[in-house]
C-alpha cells in the first residue's frame, strides 16, 4: 500500500484530494498537514471533506506526513511548495505539486530540485487538459502564422494567481510548435489604443466570476475561419484524481522532474 500526505488537506483541492485517495486502490492517507493558524490544525480532515473521519488529525508542520509517506501531494500556495520541496529533498520523499502561480525564479529552482528527488508538476492535472495540450501543438503546427492565436481563462472569484497555469502552459505549447519565444510574443490583456494586432501574437485573456471550475478556450483564427478548442473542468475531483495517478505512479520511478505528459503516457 502506497502512503500518501496532504499538505494544504483544508483547501479547495486538498478536500477533493482526501476523497481521491479515499476512493482509489493502493494508496491509502499517512499524513495530513495545513498552514499554522488555519481551523482544521489538530481535527480530522475527513470531517471538512464531507468523507466522515479518517482517524488522522491535521498537524500545523508537515513534518510528519513527510516521516510516515512514501509520496507528498501538495497544492497549496508557491511559497508553501516551494517550502515542501526543499523539505521532499532533505527527506528524499517523491513530491506531487499541483500548485501554480511560480515566479520564474522559483521554476528554474524547482527544476534544479529535481535533480535530486521525484517531483511530477504540473498547471493541471486533468486528463481532458493534457490530451488538449497535444491538440494544441498539433493545430499550431498544422496551422501556422496565418492563424491569429489567443487564449480565454475563466476561473471563480476565489483563484489569487492570474493567467491560470494552464493558459500559460497551453500558450507555451502553442508557442513551441510555432517556433516563437513565448515571453516575447505573450500578450496579456488589452487596452486602449494599442494598434492593430501583430501577426505573432499570443494572446492571454483572464475572466473571474462565480465558482467556475475552470474554463480554457484556445482560438486560431484567420480571415474566413475560426477553430476553438474547449476544456472546461466540471469539478475538482479530475485535477485530484490525476494528482493521486501521478501519486501511485511517482513512487517506483528514478529521481527527475516529470509532467502530467509522462504520467499519462503522452510523450511522442
Ligand atoms: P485553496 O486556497 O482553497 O487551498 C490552499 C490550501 O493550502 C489552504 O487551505 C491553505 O491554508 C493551505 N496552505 C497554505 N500554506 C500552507 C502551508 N505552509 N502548509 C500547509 N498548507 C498550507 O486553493 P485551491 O483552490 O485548493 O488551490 C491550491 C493551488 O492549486 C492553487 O495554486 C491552484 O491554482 C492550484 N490548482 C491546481 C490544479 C492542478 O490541476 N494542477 C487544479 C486546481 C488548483
Amino acid at each position: 500500500m502506497i502512503r500518501a500526505g496532504i499538505v494544504g488537506a483544508g483547501g479547495r483541492m486538498g478536500q477533493a484530494l482526501i476523497r481521491s485517495v479515499l476512493e482509489a486502490k493502493g494508496i491509502e492517507i499517512a499524513g495530513v498537514s495545513e498552514r499554522p493558524g488555519s481551523s482544521l490544525i489538530g481535527k480530522d480532515p475527513g470531517e471538512a471533506a464531507f468523507t466522515g473521519k479518517i482517524g488522522i488529525k491535521a498537524k500545523d508542520t508537515p513534518k510528519k506526513a513527510f516521516k510516515t509517506s512514501d509520496v507528498i501531494i501538495d497544492f497549496s500556495s508557491p511559497e508553501a511548495s516551494m517550502h515542501h520541496l526543499e523539505y521532499a529533498v532533505e527527506t528524499d520523499k517523491a513530491i506531487v505539486i499541483g500548485t501554480t502561480g511560480f515566479s520564474k525564479q522559483q521554476r528554474n529552482k524547482i527544476k534544479k530540485m529535481g535533480k535530486e528527488t521525484r517531483i511530477v508538476m504540473a498547471p493541471n492535472m486533468s486528463v481532458g487538459i493534457n490530451l488538449l495540450l497535444k491538440l494544441v501543438n498539433t493545430a499550431a503546427t498544422a496551422l501556422g502564422d496565418p492563424y491569429d492565436v489567443e487564449i480565454v481563462e475563466t476561473h471563480h472569484r476565489h483563484k489569487k494567481d492570474a493567467p491560470s497555469g494552464t493558459a500559460i502552459r497551453i500558450a507555451e505549447e502553442a508557442a513551441k510548435a510555432l517556433s516563437r519565444n513565448f515571453d516575447e510574443t505573450a500578450v496579456y490583456c488589452r487596452k486602449g489604443i494599442i494598434g492593430e494586432r501583430k501577426t505573432k501574437e499570443i494572446g492571454i485573456q483572464t475572466l473571474r466570476a462565480g465558482d467556475v471550475v475552470g474554463d480554457h478556450t484556445i482560438i486560431f483564427a484567420t480571415p474566413g475561419e475560426r477553430i476553438e478548442l474547449t476544456h472546461k473542468a466540471q469539478s475538482r475531483d479530475t485535477f485530484a484524481n490525476g494528482a493521486v495517478k501521478a501519486a501511485i505512479w511517482l513512487v517506483e520511478k528514478p529521481r527527475g522532474l516529470y509532467d502530467m505528459h509522462d504520467v499519462l503516457n503522452l510523450k511522442d
